[in-house]
């Protein structure tokens, strides 16, 4: 049975990603509109029956903008976040909406596994998911600080992976981001450059050469541009004599528009 992937949208003004197979479908955050995410369903010719659960990767407002509209609007989806989190969200839930995991703890809804695993950045308890379902694997990873060992393991074999890349450096240095604010994206705790996406890119080709399906995302609107994020992205690979476009598909997750339905 395949399994599909679709971006509804991704960036600092909002994301939502959507993940189903023929029987089930879920959503990872909640940081657009509840209407733009039930036209999304529409668009996918996903009924709003299949999804069942929402997953969320940390407070901030552009991944949990509307869990009161979503539980509202889909009466049979469960939330999911670790407890950190749940405290973070000022938003009304009913409590039989809610559920908790725990960090580093595999779950199972429907067909698919979920292993949701820590990520540096600045909230609560942020995470990164990973989703399986047969076979096969995919990698949800956006603000984050840096690539550590242990996020390195969780998505080394995913054959679908939406990595941040964030920002171009030389322009996040350059644009009028008052000191702090800088100094707070370029952290260990941040949100992870482009080069820094190349780099992570290049090592996960470096240790399993396999066929995969990265879409860069959660690209900022001030400080990269979908172009130069591609184009430093594949510099940096190119450097490693790496060749995007074979194994190594490329794609961006836009802020405003929905992606291609990629099917793993
Ligand atoms: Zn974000
Ligand atoms: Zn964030």
């Amino acid at each position: 049975m395949p399994l599909k992937f679709c971006s509804l949208a991704s960036g600092s003004s909002g994301n939502c990603y959507l993940i189903k197979n023929q029987r089930s479908a879920l959503l990872v955050d909640a940081g657009i509109s509840g209407k733009k995410i039930l036209e999304g369903l529409t668009a996918t010719d996903t009924p709003e029956s299949h999804v069942k659960s929402l997953l969320i990767t940390h407070e901030h407002i552009d991944h949990v903008k509307s869990v009161s509209v979503l539980a509202k609007k889909l009466p049979g989806i469960s939330i999911y976040a670790n407890e950190a989190t749940w405290e973070g969200i000022k938003k009304p839930v009913p409590p039989q909406q809610q559920r908790f995991f725990q960090t580093g703890e595999d779950f199972y809804i429907d067909d698919f596994m979920i292993r949701p695993f820590s990520i540096p950045h600045d909230a609560a308890d942020p995470v990164g998911f990973s989703i399986y379902c047969e076979d096969r694997q995919i990698s949800i990873v956006t603000d984050v600080g840096c690539i550590t060992e242990a996020i390195f393991d969780e998505i080394v074999g995913a054959d679908l992976l939406l990595l941040e890349a964030n920002h171009e450096k030389e322009i996040l240095l350059m644009s009028r981001y008052p000191y702090h604010l800088k100094h707070r994206i370029l952290g260990d705790k941040g949100h992870l450059s482009n080069v820094s996406a190349g780099e992570c890119l290049c090592r996960l080709t470096r240790t399993i050469d396999k066929p995969r399906q990265i879409l860069l995302g959660h690209l900022s609107h001030e400080n990269n541009d979908p172009a130069v994020a591609m184009l430093t992205v594949k510099n940096t690979l190119m450097e490693k004599n790496i060749i995007p476009g074979g194994q190594l598909k490329l794609g961006i997750a836009m802020r405003d528009c929905m992606s291609y339905i990629y099917e793993v």
